[in-house]
Order: structure tokens, then C-alpha cells, then sequence
């Protein structure tokens, strides 16, 4: 059976880093069409944080793992998404409970509680141009994946599409939460940074996890 260690998790952050390096100048680009062009910096800065503490990482288990990055997030990035992605964290550290390695299923239910937090925390809804337009749809699309009787290859490419789908649904919407907002109708024709972030999450998922 398929088991995801926390040696895998710590790659699949390692890989988001990497992912959120290389696209940091575009998502901060996104940002300045309908925010502060800051989503790139702060992305940046979060998990260059989080690469530094690599040696902290190692060797642990998947719930202190991801506690620390929660921590690193909430300590160095600032604005919306680092209480957001803190929280994201934060929730998957504890949906674990200190395990080394997890199965698909309880992938599926730590991805879940990630999920409610940050809707808790940002009170967003699909259609409200964010980063839950990406995180949801693709959540939702892993476990009727995996509950279908799909192996979890299968599970992550759906999510990991289903993020992707979600980003690019972000261009036409208002903004209805958050600093674009503000812009009211001008927010209109502009692809979401946070939700562009999150395709990103899923595609190193997808790259590390199976
Ligand atoms: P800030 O908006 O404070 O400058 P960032 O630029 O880093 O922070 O992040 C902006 C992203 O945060 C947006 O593109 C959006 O996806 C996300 N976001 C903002 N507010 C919310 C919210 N209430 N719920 C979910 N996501 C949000
Ligand atoms: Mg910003």
C-alpha cells in the first residue's frame, strides 16, 4: 500500500519553495494588478524561512514537520496569506497526530481540515476570488478521486488539475473578499495570486508525493 512518509512531505514543502522561488516576480506581478504586489515577497520570504530550518525538519514526524513551517509561516510572513497558509499548516500538523507516515485517506482528511481552517479563518467561499477558489475544488476533486477506488497517483493529478481549473476560474470573478476587494469591478479580468499559490502547493504534491 501506498504510504506517504514525512521524509515526502518535507519534500513536497521543499518543492513548493522551490515552485514559489521560481514564480516569485509572476505571483508578485498578480499582486500588483489587484493587490500590493507583495504575494510573491511574502511567498518568498515564508518559505525561504522554512528551507533554512531544513536541518529541524529532517528526521522528524509529519505533524512536527509541519508545525514548524506553520510557525515559520506566521512568524515571517505578513498580510493575508500568512495567517492563511500559517493556518493551512497549522490544521494538517494537527489532522496527523504525530505519525511519520500516513495513507492516502489520511491525506485526504488532513488536506480537509486544512481546508475548514482557512475557510474559518478568511470566512471565503468559492466565487469570492481567492485562494479557496483553487484549494477547495481541488480538496473536494482528491477525495472523490480516492473514494472512488482511484490509487492515490490518480488522486493527486485530479486535485492538482482540479487547482489549476480553479486558478485560472479566478479571472473573470469580482473580488469579493480581501485587498482586491477594494477594486470592486476592477477587480474583474485579473487571475487571483493566492489562488495561483495554491496551484503551485498541488503541483508539487503531485511531483513529490507518490
Ligand atoms: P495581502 O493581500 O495582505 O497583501 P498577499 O498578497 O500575500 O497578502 O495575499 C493575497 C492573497 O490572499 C489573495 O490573492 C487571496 O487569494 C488571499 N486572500 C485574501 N483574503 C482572503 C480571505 N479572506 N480568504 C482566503 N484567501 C484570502
Ligand atoms: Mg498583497
Amino acid at each position: 500500500m501506498a504510504l506517504i512518509t514525512s521524509e515526502q512531505v518535507i519534500r513536497w514543502l521543499e518543492r513548493f519553495a522551490g515552485l514559489v522561488a521560481e514564480n516569485k516576480d509572476y505571483l508578485t506581478q498578480l499582486d500588483a494588478a489587484i493587490g500590493d504586489a507583495d504575494h510573491g515577497a511574502n511567498m518568498d520570504r515564508g518559505f525561504k524561512a522554512v528551507l533554512a530550518k531544513k536541518s529541524e525538519l529532517e528526521g522528524k514526524d509529519i505533524t512536527t514537520a509541519l508545525k514548524t513551517v506553520a510557525m515559520t509561516l506566521l512568524s515571517t510572513v505578513g498580510g493575508a496569506s500568512g495567517p492563511l497558509y500559517g493556518t493551512f499548516f497549522l490544521q494538517a500538523s494537527m489532522a496527523v497526530g504525530g505519525k511519520s507516515e500516513i495513507t492516502p485517506e489520511e491525506f485526504g482528511a488532513l488536506l480537509e481540515k486544512s481546508l475548514a481552517g482557512i475557510l474559518q479563518r478568511g470566512k471565503a467561499a468559492v466565487g469570492e476570488k481567492t485562494m479557496v477558489d483553487a484549494l477547495q475544488p481541488a480538496v473536494e476533486t482528491y477525495q472523490a478521486t480516492l473514494k472512488s477506488g482511484k490509487p492515490f497517483a490518480e488522486a493527486l493529478v485530479a486535485a492538482s488539475n482540479a487547482a489549476e481549473k480553479g486558478m485560472e476560474s479566478t479571472v473573470p470573478l469580482l473580488a469579493k473578499k480581501g485587498r482586491a476587494s477594494y477594486l470592486g469591478e476592477r477587480s474583474i479580468g485579473h487571475q487571483d495570486p493566492g489562488a495561483t499559490s495554491v496551484n503551485l502547493l498541488f503541483r508539487a504534491a503531485r511531483e513529490t508525493l507518490t
